[in-house]
């Protein structure tokens, strides 16, 4: 049988960031990922931005590890050459109805220190900023940007490679089991043993809990699927910000992000589904073009169009306060090496490096 020291199982940006720190910490790994192409789950269908980390609940490992996550990030955009740029981002409060819930945002968001530069704007400071944002009031934090995703994943498989790191693509974990003083994980006719696996599978994060020997199924989480579409604009649009609305239930509102190009897109919208289906609903349009009308009323109906969708796996479902995400270690479930990682919906992906420095330190 053969052996290496970690196996991590899903190589979507949170797995691949925490291979590549066990990686650089001197450990052999592998990485197993069922897709044939690393990154094609949700860490390719996000809306690739870069949190401030101004929205989390306080002390929660979304604040925390989005806040230490962000300056990694934009510190390896700079080292590994990956396309970024600091944009900066408005949420705005539409009319002076919810003035009241911008206020209690920003207040919330001063007191987490995440962006010490970031500032409230009565509508015409905001209009300073963005002419053709029509909006009453608007909090600005600089430190949000955007990044293309696809290049920092191929960045962090690059780097854990160097170190010796090796994916196995079509490689589906279907057991885990503890035997004889270590882990051995089976995919297909092989099985593989190491003293370490890293449970990073996405969506499939509950399939693979379900099938470790001997993790007591009471404690894994109940998972819930939350749709998010996108909306594409064709032609410019006059915005050089990431342009948010107040955060609705479960997500940060459909916004408008650019992308490395340029190109605009609205989304996501959020919708609790039962099955994975990335198709778009085309008859969604009426919504996002009244999404994008609210700051932006002349937004042309004609340039609209469906994109792509990404589902977040959550933990909790309708009616309910969204949860923080689930990372289990050895100190919460009793077994050595292993970790299991849930629920990792945004900002996953401003957060994956800082994920990857504490799950290596639960080790
Ligand atoms: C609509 C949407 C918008 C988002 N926007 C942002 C944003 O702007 N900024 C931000 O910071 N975050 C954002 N996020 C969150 C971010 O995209 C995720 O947190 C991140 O991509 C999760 O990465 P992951 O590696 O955990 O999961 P995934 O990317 O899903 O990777 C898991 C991998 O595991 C593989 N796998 C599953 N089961 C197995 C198995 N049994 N064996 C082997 N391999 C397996 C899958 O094929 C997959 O490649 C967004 C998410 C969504 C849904």
């Amino acid at each position: 049988m053969n052996r290496t020291d970690a196996i991590v199982i899903g190589a979507g940006v949170v797995g691949l960031a925490i291979a590549r720190e066990l990686a650089a910490s001197g450990k052999s790994v592998v990485i197993l990922e069922r897709e044939t192409r690393f990154g094609s789950g949700t860490s390719s269908r996000s809306s690739e931005v870069i949190h401030a980390g101004i929205h989390y609940a306080h002390g929660s490992h979304r604040e925390r590890l989005c806040i230490a996550g962000k300056q990694m990030l934009y510190d390896w955009c700079a080292a590994h050459g990956v396309p970024h740029r600091r944009l900066g981002k408005l949420t705005f409060a539409a009319n002076a109805g919810e003035r009241a819930r911008l206020e209690a945002i920003a207040e919330h968001a001063f007191a987490s220190g995440a962006d010490p530069d970031s500032r409230w704007l009565e509508a015409d400071e905001a209009r300073e900023l963005e002419p053709a944002l029509s909006a009453h009031a608007a909090l600005f934090s600089p430190s949000s940007g955007i990044i293309d995703s696809h290049t920092f994943m191929l960045s962090l498989l690059g780097d854990a490679e160097d170190r010796g790191a090796v994916l196995a693509r079509n490689a589906l974990a279907e057991r885990i089991e503890w035997h004889c003083g270590e882990w051995r994980v089976t995919s297909g006719e092989t099985t593989l043993a190491a003293q370490i696996v890293i449970n990073a599978a996405g969506h499939g994060s509950w399939d693979v809990a379900r099938s470790t020997e001997p993790l007591d199924p009471a404690r894994i989480p109940p998972r819930f699927l939350a749709k998010g579409s996108y909306f594409t604009y064709s032609g410019r649009v006059p915005f050089a910000h990431l342009i948010y609305p107040l955060p609705s239930h479960g997500g940060l509102g459909t916004h408008l992000t650019l992308d490395m190009t340029g190109a605009a897109r609205f989304g996501p919208d959020f919708e609790w589904v039962e099955t994975i289906d990335y198709a778009v609903n085309p008859e969604a349009k009426a919504r996002f073009l009244e999404a994008a009308r609210q700051f932006w009323p002349d937004v042309d109906a004609n340039r609209l169009a469906p994109g792509y969708s990404g589902v977040r796996p959550k933990l909790v479902g309708p009616g309910q306060p969204d949860a923080d995400w689930l990372i289990e270690g050895p100190d919460t479930h009793g077994f050595a090496g292993l970790v299991n990682l849930f629920g990792i919906d945004s900002p996953g992906l401003t957060a994956s490096l800082a994920i990857g420095e504490y799950v290596a330190g639960l080790l």
